[in-house]
């Protein structure tokens, strides 16, 4: 298991005060100084431990179900004319590839001897993943939701509340994702000694974007073993992952991140166009400010108010982006697209007809771009199925035509 790998010559990974070029650090209110201290001090340590790998392991391979399969589309790569592979998270348990996080971080959370967990979740799917481990390892877990969400995403509110987990909804601002992330953090502020915070994404201060990616690295890990294995080689000529916080996308980056041939495609939403002001194509519209205590590019006013995102899809609906996304944009190391709804839209019926995979919207985006790549026909693609579609099914089919 590579995660406690050492990246410390690498300019795309974090440094020791936890920047990313200009990125990332730890913009921190003073009283939330011995939570965020505690773990900068101890999670490579932690995770160093081949003990701890070891469970990290057999977790992740029987509870979760990896190797995830890298699956060569047939179908897919003739239309597009390329080899294409996908990387299967959609078959992980609960459906995505958040799992790999919350599975890493409570083991994490029962070594630093903490007994209770929170989180926050917009759409609600890392609430479930979140709430899911909480309950294979029987700790307490209080999951903060906008109050608008709650409504909008009552199945994942029913799934939490069946496995265990109290939501919270979070009644002020907006009422939405930004709103639960404040409540979450005045509760960890008040609870500092007992109570872990699992953030879902490689957002928040150091060292949660690095930590979340060496979890998620298992997927980029994974792909160079399956590349070997079906092409001779461990590295595509693409990889392409959708961006909301951006954790697959570190995931499917992380070991190719210093292979500066492998090109690295990073797809944003564009919601209703990059333009239209319903967008979440943050790289674009975003300038440098912070947000979730870390210092990245966000979509901003001019006088720095946080911009309403837009998108089709719940998970991609963030007005940040993490400080590793930001680095790889600003840097030029990755290529940073935008997909529309209708394109995803369009791309998520293709890949339910072209190979039988129904996948979720936020993957969709990524699939999306396949037509804007000028791929040749000698050229090895993978793009990171991030999540499956089951849960977009009444979005997809408000708008089959
Ligand atoms: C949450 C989610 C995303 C977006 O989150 P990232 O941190 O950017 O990966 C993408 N795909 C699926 C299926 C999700 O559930």
């Amino acid at each position: 298991m590579d995660i406690a790998v050492n990246t410390s010559q690498s300019k795309y990974h974090v440094n020791k005060k936890g920047y990313y070029g200009d990125f990332g650090g730890a913009y921190i209110p003073e009283m939330l100084y011995p939570n965020v201290e505690e773990l900068k001090e101890q999670y490579m340590q932690i995770i160093s431990d081949p003990a701890f790998q070891q469970e990290f392991e057999q977790l992740l391979k029987d509870y979760v179900g990896r190797p995830s399969p890298l699956y060569f589309a047939k179908r897919l790569s003739e239309k597009y004319k390329a080899k294409i592979y996908l990387k299967r998270e959609d078959l992980n348990h609960t459906g995505a590839h958040k799992v790999n996080n919350t599975i890493g971080q409570i083991l994490l959370a029962k070594r630093l001897g903490k007994k209770r967990i929170i989180a926050e979740t917009g759409a609600g799917q890392h609430g479930v993943a979140t709430a899911t481990v909480c309950a294979l390892m029987g700790l307490e877990c209080v999951v903060y939701m906008g109050s608008v969400d709650i409504q909008r995403q009552a199945p994942n509110v029913a799934r939490m509340r069946m496995l265990g987990a109290t939501v919270v909804p979070a009644t002020s601002g907006s009422k939405t994702l930004k709103d639960a992330t404040n409540e979450a953090i005045r509760d960890w502020i008040n609870n500092p000694v007992d109570t872990h915070y699992i953030i879902g994404s490689v957002v928040g201060p150091h060292p949660y974007p690095d930590m979340v990616a060496r979890f998620q690295s298992v997927i980029s890990e994974e792909i160079r073993q399956q590349l070997v294995e079906k092409t001779g080689k461990p590295d595509p000529d693409y990889v392409i992952a959708c961006v909301g916080g951006g954790s697959n996308a570190a995931g499917a980056f992380f070991h190719f991140t210093d292979a500066e041939k492998v090109k690295l495609v990073a797809v944003e939403a564009a919601g209703q166009g990059v333009n239209s002001g319903f967008s979440a194509a943050t790289s674009q519209l975003g300038r440098p400010g912070i947000i979730h205590a870390s210092k990245t590019l966000l979509m901003q006013t001019d006088d720095g108010q946080i911009v309403e995102p837009h998108s089709i899809s719940a998970g991609l609906d963030y007005p940040g982006v993490g400080p590793m996304h930001a680095n790889l944009y600003t840097t030029g190391r990755a290529l940073f697209l935008n997909a529309t709804d209708d394109e995803s839209l369009a791309a998520g019926y293709e890949l339910s007809l072209l190979e039988g995979i129904i996948p979720a919207l936020e993957s969709a985006h990524a699939l999306a771009k396949l037509k804007d790549l000028s791929l040749k026909p000698e050229d090895v693609v993978v793009v990171c199925l991030s999540g499956r579609g089951d849960k977009d099914l009444e979005t997809y089919i408000k708008h089959l035509k």
